[in-house]
């Protein structure tokens, strides 16, 4: 697995490993956010029989070797963030990693690769968006989010890998990356610092608890089909003020809020279409907003200290 020490990745690992699968890790503990973060996200795994990790970025070559010996490939490493790096740095971090890894995989013999995707790629869209919806992404993240799958697919297809893409709708819970939305509100609740909300947080979202994106990532893993896609969110859109408001009222607090205009990079909201991944992967979100909301406070507290200056 790649991007193993970032939150999906850390999560991600621990539900492999619980299911009775060893994993190797490969993570290149870039500097996005802090180097702290990410060895409290493999707190666990450092411990855990099973799960190896190797420092290694994947444009560097030589995967091949450490992907020896697997069956399938989860490929979560990348540059994540809508609203900061320009083409560039998107390009080479999420389609030239995306590259890398898929002609690894085949020259290691597995069989299949499951590829992280976004529901950046969707752009702009209003109401549930299934699948084979136009693709039309507004930020530079979402181009190369798009291009990576394109590129994967075009890839896995020449060289005989079963691939699976999985696009994730803004993923929440204990150990979220420090720059999303309730990672944010909880460190500034807590430490009395001011939060930037922009465009009043009339911004719907799809929020998709942490476990209920690793139990669909486990299946797409397990049998996804060839050539398939699959959306992986929560089951209902929400706009992040009430979610915050909902936050706010769970923590008993509310951090002041930084008000800024909205950001054209992002959609207005996202909402997806599960119907597909419930057909095919006999997955569907079980963790509702107030559940998964409590879950991530119950480790706020603890997390504070590091989620305190991340960047
Ligand atoms: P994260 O930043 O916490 O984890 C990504 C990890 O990948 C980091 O630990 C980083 O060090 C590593 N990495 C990046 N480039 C690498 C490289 N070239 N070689 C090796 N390691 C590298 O991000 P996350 O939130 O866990 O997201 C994981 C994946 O899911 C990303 O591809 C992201 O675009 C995608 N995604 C996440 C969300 C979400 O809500 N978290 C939503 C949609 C898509």
């Amino acid at each position: 697995m790649t991007g193993a020490a970032g939150f999906l990745g850390s999560h991600l690992s621990e539900r492999l490993l619980a299911g009775g699968h060893e994993v190797v890790g490969i993570d290149a503990f870039t500097g996005f956010y802090a180097r702290r973060l990410k060895e409290r996200n493999l707190a666990a795994l450092r411990v855990a029989r099973g799960f190896d990790l190797y420092e290694r970025d994947v444009l560097d070559g030589g995967l091949c070797d450490l992907l020896r010996g697997a069956e399938v490939a989860c490929h979560l490493a990348g540059r994540p963030g809508v609203r900061t790096g320009g083409a560039a740095a998107f390009e080479a971090a999420n389609v030239g990693a995306t590259r890398a890894l898929v002609r690894a995989a085949a020259s290691a013999g597995l069989t299949r690769v499951v590829l992280a995707s976004s529901s950046s790629v969707y752009g702009a869209c209003s109401g549930p968006v299934a699948e084979d919806a136009p693709l039309a992404p507004l930020s530079p993240y979402g181009h190369s989010k798009r291009r990576a799958e394109l590129v994967a697919a075009d890839l896995a297809g020449k060289l005989g890998i079963e691939l699976v893409r999985l696009r994730y709708f803004t993923v929440y819970g204990p150990r979220q990356r420090p720059d999303m939305a309730f990672a944010r509100f909880v460190a500034a609740a807590l430490d009395g610092g001011a939060m930037p909300l922009l465009g009043g947080g009339a911004q719907r979202r799809d929020f998709t608890y942490v476990a209920d994106a690793c139990e669909a990532t486990a299946l797409a893993l397990e049998r996804g089909p060839a050539g398939a896609v699959y959306n992986v969110a929560g089951g209902r859109s929400v706009a992040l003020a009430d979610a915050l408001a909902l936050l706010g009222e769970r923590l008993g607090r509310e951090p002041a809020f930084e008000h800024r205009a909205a950001d054209g990079r992002e959609p207005r909201a996202t909402e997806a279409d599960l119907t597909l991944a419930a057909r095919e992967l006999g997955w569907a979100p079980r963790v509702g907003l107030v559940e998964g909301i409590e879950c991530q406070l119950a480790h706020a507290g603890a997390e504070l200290e590091d989620l305190a200056g991340w960047a």
